[in-house]
Formats: C-alpha cells, sequence, structure tokens
C-alpha cells in the first residue's frame, strides 16, 4: 500500500485548518498566531502512542532519519556501520553521509539481511547494524540482535518499507534501539517527504532532536534565540503542513493494513499451487505488513521471461526487477569509488548470492483499493504467465 491511495478530502482539510490557524508554517513558535496548536509535535505523540514507543522525531524524509538516527547512535568516520544489499541507495548514502563506511552483507530467501553473513563482517570498527525491512516483511530480527547483543552493538532498523509490519507482536521500527521511517509519496503513508526517529532511549532522543535542529536542546527554560547547545547539527525540520497530513495518514493506518492483508491473502492463496513458484520467507508471517506479494522462479532467466510476459500485460511490480538497481548494491560501483573494502572491484561481484536471489524475485504491488475483479485478473494474468512459463 503506498499512502497517496489513502488521499482524500480529510488531509486537503487538515491543510486548511494550518492556514485557519494563522498559516504557519514553522514547527516552532509564533504561539499566538497559530493558536497554539502544533501539528508537527502532535504527529510525533501519535506515531509514538501508535507505535508503543516513548519518543518519536519528525524529520524531512526517511533519508535524513536515517543520517540523524546515526548521528544520535554517536557515528562518525572511522566506524564501520553494517547493512544488506538489498535496499534503496538512500541507506548507504547515510552512512556515508556520517563519514563512516558502509559494510554490505548479503540477503537470503527473507530478502534482508543474513544474519550468518553479517557474523562474517563484523570487525572490532562496526558500531552500528543496520537491517531494512524490505517490501513490508521482517528480517531475522532474533538471529540479528543475538549477535548484536552479545557485543553491546545496536541496531537501528531501516524500516522506510516496513510500516505496518510486526515481529513477534511488536511493531517494526520499535525493536532495535532506533527505527527509522519514511513518508515519501510511495511509502506506506506520505506527507510528500517527510520522516520518522523513534526510539524509547532518552540519551539518543535527545541528540536525535538537537541534531535535525542545529543543535538547540529546545531548552524549555530559555527563548529559542537564547538556547544553549552540546553539539553541532543541521537542519532537518518538518513543516506543519507535513505534520497535519501525517496526523490524518496515520489515522487511516489500522483500516488500510487491514484490507491490504485480506487482498494479500486471497492473491498469495490463489497462486500457492502453481508449478515453480515459491514464495519469500517471512521469519514471522503474522507479521507482514503486507503490501507486497514477493515470489521466486527457479532461474534468473525464468524470472525475466515472466517478468517480460507480465509486463505486455499490464502487470506492474514493486521494486523488483523493474527497479532493482536502486536497491541492489551491486549496481552501486558510484558510491564505492574510493571504498576501503570495496572500491576498484566491480560492485555487480560482490554480493552474487543476492543478485541471484533478487533476479530470480517479481515482486507484485498489493494495494489497498483493489476491487475483486481486478484481484481475479491477476491472479488469472500470473497464473498463466507461470503455467508458461515454468513448464
Ligand atoms: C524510501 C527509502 C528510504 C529513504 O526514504 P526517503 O523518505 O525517500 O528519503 C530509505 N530506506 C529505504 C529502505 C527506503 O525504501
Amino acid at each position: 500500500m503506498p499512502g497517496f491511495e489513502l488521499i482524500d478530502d480529510r488531509e486537503r482539510q487538515a491543510v486548511n485548518e494550518v492556514f485557519d490557524r494563522g498559516g504557519v508554517f514553522f514547527r516552532h513558535g509564533f504561539d499566538a498566531m497559530r493558536q497554539h496548536v502544533y501539528k508537527v509535535r502532535e504527529f510525533e505523540d501519535a506515531f509514538a502512542r501508535a507505535l508503543g514507543v516513548r519518543y518519536a522525531q519528525a524529520v524531512t524524509s526517511g533519508t535524513a532519519a536515517l543520517k540523524v538516527g546515526l548521528k544520535a547512535l554517536g557515528i562518525g568516520p572511522g566506524d564501520e556501520v553494517i547493512t544488506q544489499a538489498h535496499t534503496f541507495v538512500a541507506t548507504v548514502e547515510a552512512i556515508q553521509e556520517c563519514g563512516a563506511t558502509p559494510v554490505i552483507t548479503e540477503i537470503d530467501r527473507t530478502l534482508n539481511m543474513d544474519p550468518a553473513d553479517l557474523e562474517r563482517r563484523l570487525s572490532p570498527r562496526t558500531r552500528a547494524i543496520v537491517p531494512v525491512h524490505m517490501l513490508g516483511g521482517p528480517a531475522r530480527l532474533d538471529e540479528i540482535a543475538r549477535i548484536a547483543g552479545s557485543r553491546g552493538i545496536p541496531i537501528l532498523e531501516d524500516t522506510a518499507q516496513g510500516l505496518g509490519g510486526r515481529y513477534r507482536g511488536r511493531w517494526l521500527g520499535t525493536i532495535g534501539r532506533v527505527g527509522t521511517f519514511s513518508f515519501d509519496h510511495g511509502k506506506v503513508l506520505t506527507t510528500g517527504e517527510g520522516g520518522m526517529v523513534a526510539t524509547d532511549d532518552e540519551a539518543v532522543f535527545l541528540r536525535a532532536r538537537a541534531y535535525h535542529d542545529h543543535g538547540h536542546d529546545s531548552n524549555p527554560a530559555l527563548p529559542r534565540g537564547e538556547d544553549t547547545r552540546q553539539a553541532g547539527g543541521f537542519n532537518y525540520r518538518m513543516t506543519e503542513l507535513q505534520g497535519a497530513i501525517g496526523l490524518v495518514q496515520l489515522s487511516k493506518l489500522p483500516d488500510a493494513l487491514e484490507r491490504q492483508r485480506a487482498n494479500k491473502a486471497r492473491i498469495k492463496g490463489a497462486l500457492a499451487g502453481l508449478p515453480g513458484i515459491r514464495f519469500r520467507e517471512l521469519p514471522d508471517p503474522d507479521g507482514d505488513a503486507g503490501d507486497s506479494l514477493v515470489f521466486f522462479l527457479d532461474t534468473p532467466e525464468a524470472a525475466a521471461a515472466a517478468a517480460a510476459d507480465l509486463a505486455r500485460q499490464g502487470v506492474g511490480f514493486k521494486n523488483l526487477p523493474g527497479a532493482v538497481d536502486w536497491h541492489f548494491a551491486g549496481t552501486w560501483d558510484h558510491l564505492f569509488r574510493g571504498h576501503p573494502l570495496y572500491g576498484g572491484v566491480p560492485a555487480s561481484t560482490l554480493w552474487p548470492e543476492s543478485a541471484r536471489i533478487l533476479r530470480s524475485a517479481i515482486a507484485l504491488p498489493i494495494m489497498v483499493r483493489m476491487e475483486p475483479a481486478g484481484i481475479d485478473a491477476l491472479i488469472d494474468k500470473v497464473s498463466r504467465v507461470l503455467e508458461a512459463v515454468c513448464q
């Protein structure tokens, strides 16, 4: 489900309300002009409550959330941060923005971090581990937490694609020390651009809040112009217009999750008997957010042939295979020039297992608003193509 599916008149009214209350777009100050209404703060509080975390810090994007979260964990030059070969390019960019070295693991059939490979890539310089819950499905958090916990390394969950998913009853993004979220226009909820950093750790929250706001401590005893600071920061502040929209979007999440999961169950059930089809592994099937259905064919060649046939019939994909280049480290030579581990080696050779898995996969988007007739037509097209390709 992309949040843009959910947009209706309520988002428009929420924006109008910001205009009606003085038209203050800034998250701080102008108290009387805005009639003491603070939409970004309300969105942060509602988000924290919905996910059961103590603190949520709104920022300008999911990419900014990653950087702010890493900064709040104290990541800097000389540190290594481990993430996975299947993610959006932003995860690696954020690590590099902090001056740290991205170390990248293979994935397994969860499409997320392979814990055995994580173990192999640890070093004395590993300062954070960033599993990414791709396409709504949880990473193997038990194994990852065991490896991280035994060495005292914090986990930051990149939950940009995992909002609404759970792992053993807990929301994705609330299990590691930090969780980060994206509200760009293709994500589970949208504010156009936007992101959130969630944590239960007060010290991490205070560093995140300050870093996203030029280092401001937000000392309640002082006017903003005289505010105290401990460390430098940057500007990743969300606007009130985004906060107002985010609040409305968030209120629609429970119903949307229920509907997309029902649509997915119907499609998955109908495709389960097809020859040659294997579904993505879900470490906690009950926790699947349900916004995509991923299956593997036996070879990359079979997947490419099936995808071409499906595309000809107007079937759309979610990242795989169409946008694999933006979601697979094996295509990011542009980021690895001069890299201490990967520079000078063609990226395409570095994660062969991930390449094979990703190039054998097809991801179908699952929408909230799917009519029964549309679902039946999709099932019919996929069934006929797979029967032809896999016979
Ligand atoms: C979208 C995405 C991001 C970045 O979020 P933006 O809001 O677009 O900056 C980071 N990580 C993953 C896995 C994503 O899918």
